[in-house]
């Protein structure tokens, strides 16, 4: 008996688990009892949708559940097992002609097992090398036919050596559920009741022994919900130690200057660039520090909503800082801002790497005592040694990992200043919610007057010479083109020399006009140089690896042609087809793949080709690549959501981050004594675990 089992016992103390087993379970982040609760099976298998053997069909895959009859090793030119399952329609027979020596005991007459393979017929069927989860004994037929329902565990071959297959997992499971009092509840009671959400306990049981599907699913959604809330509930305390608690600059003045600013820009403010602009106001004079994301399609104009709210600062007296991701961008945005600020005499400086030392001290110098109102760079601005006099707001360009700088600014600086995210990269609201639960949001959805959308054709191979030809068409109005080859990080030399010989290339393509060559490897003043002689016009055709990806602006080229196009991601194409329409003139994307071809490729090109809209794009990208893998947050660890799937549970995103927010909003401190279990389940179970956004 283990009568005095609690959910934090380790699990060693668990009859028949002990240490050695205990340190299997440890290397799947199983430690406790709790643990062991919410280890949840990866897929359930519905017994009335199983295939019955004796009509299994050939060439295809099938999931099949029988009882072991005979497991023999057969001697003969190839030495393999063979197990002889039943299922009461006919028999399967299992073949494996590798780890014989493990297999050999891994599977009992008497035992029912699940394999899943494909099916193949010789002599009847049979499954070669299937993946196999065993269910139960003999004779254990009870706790087993739970509604029809088959819970399959995540278990890896050292946890199934050691006796923890779906079977074992279910054992264990079973034993601790009938020992361990009711779990208390982890959910505050008003939300359980307004939800009808089913109490944890009851919960935890039919995860690992559904009654029936609609009691799994009940279950389902309330573990979803609740590991959302705890997400949400975090986002919404460090919003609240950021951005209520701390002190920011209250920003008075929207005078003279910026007036005069958006009366000499060469075109008028999008009604979507005026709404953003009184957001933002808005909280620049507050005294509370601002936590903004702009979000914007590539295009949407936010330099320039950047470039006014940079010159209230000024106006006001406070220098103000822009970084951008590359220094390519950092130039771009150097220039205009100049080209913008400098009839108002604003001192604008650009920071960037490789500068020789004296102009660098002498620019710190000057920011150190103020000359200096705006500052450009990448995030090489907020280096160690960089002092500003009085920094009021910062602008993010293009940054998705914003967080762990932010909070660099904040701690350098005795008062916090306002700070604004921008964003191209069209982030599905889900996401945002998560990503950037913690900022406000504005959204520019609204593209500038006269631009027409751009079109996108798909070609292959074949149609190379009547892609050029379309070129020198546009080329001979007077329209400039990008060219583009993928970079294959493997190898950059290899990129390189796709992007060199397409140069060379092409230059006899087009000898009546002049070219020019952008890659990564090139000299910071070699890169300035050929974009500026692009931006110029005296470059007609630019020849680019994807440095050009993010953000540079010429508004005179049409034509986009990316090469190699089946090797970039979804969010890489539209990101780099927004570098053409942002003109009036009818612009085009032409996507050059080559094949082979795999599904998801084919899918992005046809996403491509299907929508112009980012946030369809995004969507679209999220349910080709699943969320981890959007922004490289799948180096940093993702998003560790064990349940809930940001793709499909939106409705339930939604509700929980409402709940939480109203909670912290009611009880900033969580101190009221029914959110007591709430403080506690948080610090507990979730805080630390859900991977990047709680960088820094
Ligand atoms: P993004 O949002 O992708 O950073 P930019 O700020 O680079 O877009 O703006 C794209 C182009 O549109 C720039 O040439 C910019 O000067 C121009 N632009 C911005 N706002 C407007 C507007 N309201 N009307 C016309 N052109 C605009
Ligand atoms: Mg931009």
């Amino acid at each position: 008996m283990n009568a005095s089992l609690t959910p934090d016992t380790s699990i060693q103390f668990i009859k028949g688990i002990g240490p050695k087993r205990a340190g299997l379970l440890h290397k799947a982040d199983v430690h406790t009892v709790e643990d062991l609760l919410f280890y949840f099976p990866r897929r359930y298998l519905d017994r009335s949708h199983l295939m019955n053997i004796g009509q299994l069909p050939a060439n295809e895959n099938a999931t099949v559940v029988g009882r072991v009859y005979s497991v023999d090793m057969i001697q003969g030119r190839k030495k393999r097992l063979v197990v002889l399952v039943g299922d009461g329609t006919g028999f399967l027979t299992c073949v494996w002609f590798r780890a014989l020596k493990y297999m050999t005991t891994a599977f009992k007459p008497g035992e029912t097992v699940a394999f899943s393979g494909k099916v193949n017929f010789f002599r009847g069927p049979q499954m070669v090398h299937p993946e196999y989860d065993k269910i139960s004994d003999e004779g254990e037929k009870d706790t087993i036919h739970t509604g029809g329902i088959i819970p399959l565990y995540p278990s890896t071959e050292s946890l199934k050596k050691g006796g923890f297959d779906s079977r074992g997992f279910r054992r264990i499971i079973h034993q601790v559920l009938a020992d361990l009092p009711p779990m208390p509840e982890t959910l505050p009671l008003d939300i359980l009741s307004e939800h009808r959400f089913m109490p944890l306990s009851e919960c935890l049981y039919h995860m690992h022994y559904p009654a029936d599907w609609q009691h799994l699913k009940q279950a389902q959604k309330r573990l979803k919900f609740e590991e959302l809330f705890y997400l949400q509930l975090f986002l919404a305390l460090q919003r609240k130690k950021y951005i209520i608690e701390k002190k920011g600059i209250s920003f008075e003045k929207v005078g003279e200057l910026t007036r005069d600013l958006v009366q000499h820009l060469p075109f008028e403010l999008t009604d979507a660039q005026k709404q953003v602009l009184r957001q933002i106001r808005q909280d620049m004079k507050s005294n509370r520090p601002m936590n903004r994301l702009l979000q914007g399609d590539v295009g949407s104009g936010k330099t320039v909503v950047a470039c006014i709210c940079m010159l209230i600062a000024v106006e006001n007296g406070y220098q103000t800082a822009l970084m951008a991701p590359t220094e390519i961008l950092a130039e771009q945005h150097y220039l205009t801002l100049h080209d913008w600020l400098e009839q108002f005499g604003v001192q604008v400086a650009l920071f960037k790497g490789g500068q020789p030392s004296r102009e660098r001290t002498d620019l710190l110098s000057r920011l150190a005592n103020g000359e200096i109102q705006v500052a450009v760079g990448t995030h090489a601005l907020v280096q160690e040694g960089i002092e500003f006099h009085k920094l009021g707001l910062v602008v993010i360009d293009e940054q998705h990992r914003f967080g762990v700088l932010q909070r660099a600014f904040l701690r350098k600086k005795g008062i916090a200043p306002d700070v604004l995210v921008m964003t191209a990269t069209p982030i599905p609201r889900t996401l945002a919610l998560t990503l950037y639960g913690d900022l406000d949001v504005s959204i520019l959805d609204q593209m500038p007057a006269g631009r027409k959308p751009v079109r996108t054709a798909w070609r292959n191979e074949k149609q190379r010479q009547a892609i050029y030809e379309f070129i020198r068409t546009e080329l001979g109005q007077g329209r400039q083109t990008y060219i583009v080859y993928p970079l294959v990080e493997e190898s950059e030399k290899v990129d390189l020399a796709a992007a060199t010989e397409g140069y060379e290339m092409l230059k006899s393509v087009f000898p009546e006009f002049r070219l020019g060559l952008l890659h990564g490897r090139m000299k910071g003043e070699e890169k300035d140089a050929v974009m500026q002689d692009f931006k110029a016009g005296r470059i007609h055709v630019l020849v680019s690896t994807t440095v050009i990806e993010v953000g540079v602006d010429v508004p005179n080229a049409t034509v986009m042609l990316i090469e190699h196009a089946e090797r970039f991601g979804l969010t890489q194409l539209h990101q780099l087809r927004g570098r053409v329409g942002r003109g009036g003139h009818q612009s085009t994307c032409v996507l050059l793949s080559q094949y082979p071809l795999s599904d998801d490729a084919s899918k992005r090109l046809e996403t491509m080709t299907r929508t112009n809209d980012g946030f369809e794009i995004a969507e679209a990208d999220l349910e080709i690549r699943g969320p981890g893998e959007l922004f490289g947050t799948r180096q940093h660890g993702a998003l560790n959501l064990k349940l809930a799937n940001l793709v499909t549970d939106g409705p339930i995103l939604e509700m929980a981050r409402k709940e939480a927010f109203d909670l912290v909003h009611r009880d900033p401190e969580l101190g009221l004594p029914e959110h007591q279990a709430v403080k506690l389940t948080y610090h507990h179970r979730y805080k630390g675990k859900f991977g990047l956004i709680e960088v820094g």
